[in-house]
């Protein structure tokens, strides 16, 4: 399935109405789990088929098209960490939920990042490869995932862009990017759709408990998918299990189950859950964990309000953190047990 989501077809519009805006780079920002790969893969598309349709969307059907689809288009270039294009296979449908990982991190040496080296390898597709006439395109997602010497070498590029390329970067935290590098972006903030909307589209991919789902990931609708079916659902609700159940959880058995999967995901889930221990201690509102509302409304009373707002705040930092690469299980760990002696102290 390959069409723009409903709650993108007005920025979309928009975009189209103005082509010359495009410039030589965009920016699409925006929380993770919204469809901005899948609407940069979009747009990529429709720029270069030869055919495209009134409303500007792809045909579909020609040459182009067919390269795209299949991943082998000479003038379309993306650029990912290597632990991302290992799930997706380069083609990356839908896995914008999540950086994560499965068999992926199950090789150690799999780069969280974008690489100088990658990013020198743009100077070769765009002077020495591809249809030297057409347009081409670069795609780097996620661009945070950017390290000094890959934005400073990006940086030169986007300083003297080369004619007939466009830059599309996506990121879910523009914050973590250089002012230089957003300023030399035509920067488009991507909507994020409203709870109906979300819910119709998960009804739509017949996701179960939609609303449940759809709170649970934050309310990101692509999110929201990952956590219906697979081995990623599966690490979810195993999470849920323990951290309902503080008193008999524990921490190195839920450390080593979950080493698998994308730190920064794990401590989000936590983030979240103490998040509505806290809400629900103070206003009596569950946020996200919907489904989990009698164990958080019991979890919420024995809780030291105190203690768990710190833990908040060491939880941002170890959100931060659980981008660099670490011991994943000892980092776990530390988090997991943490929560445990906090939740047994009463
Ligand atoms: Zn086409």
């Amino acid at each position: 399935m390959s069409e723009i989501y409903r709650w993108q077809q007005e920025i979309w519009s928009k975009l189209m109405r103005n082509r010359q805006f495009l410039g030589h780079a965009l920016l699409l920002k925006g929380k993770q789990g919204i469809g901005k790969y899948d609407f940069a893969r979009q747009l990529a598309k429709s720029l270069l088929c030869t055919a495209p349709m009134a409303d500007h969307e792809a045909c579909g059907e020609c040459l182009s098209c067919g390269w795209f689809e299949h991943d082998s288009h000479p003038n379309f270039y993306l650029v990912m960490p290597e632990a991302l294009a290992v799930i997706s296979g380069g083609s990356g449908e839908k896995e914008e939920g999540e950086e994560k990982s499965g068999s992926a991190s199950a090789k150690k040496s799999v780069s969280q990042k974008i690489s100088i080296e990658q990013i020198r390898k743009l100077t070769d597709f765009v002077y020495l490869t591809g249809h030297q006439s057409g347009y081409k395109i670069i795609l780097i997602y996620p661009a945070e995932t950017m390290n000094t010497a890959s934005t400073n070498a990006l940086l030169k590029k986007l300083e003297e862009p080369p004619e007939n390329v466009l830059f599309i970067l996506i990121t879910h935290q523009a914050q973590h990017l250089l002012p230089t590098i957003r300023s030399r972006c035509q920067q488009i903030s991507m909507p994020i759709p409203d709870v109906e909307s979300s819910v119709a589209w998960l009804q739509q991919q017949a996701v179960s408990d939609p609303e449940g789902k759809l709170a649970a990931a934050g309310y990101a609708p692509l999110s929201a998918l990952l956590l219906d079916k697979g081995e990623y659902a599966a690490h979810y609700e195993q999470f849920i299990r323990h951290i309902a159940h503080p008193k008999q959880f524990d921490p190195l058995m839920l450390a080593g189950a979950l080493q698998q999967t994308s730190l920064s995901t794990v401590v989000s889930w936590l983030q979240k859950w103490c998040y509505d221990l806290v809400s629900y201690h103070t206003t009596g509102k569950i946020r996200y964990y919907l489904k989990q509302s009698q164990a958080i409304q019991a979890l919420s009373e024995q809780i030291s309000l105190v203690e768990c707002v710190r833990f908040t705040r060491e939880l941002y930092i170890k959100q931060q953190l659980s981008h660099h690469p670490l011991n994943s299980r000892l980092f776990l760990e530390e988090m997991f047990i943490t929560y445990a002696v906090m939740m047994r102290k009463e």
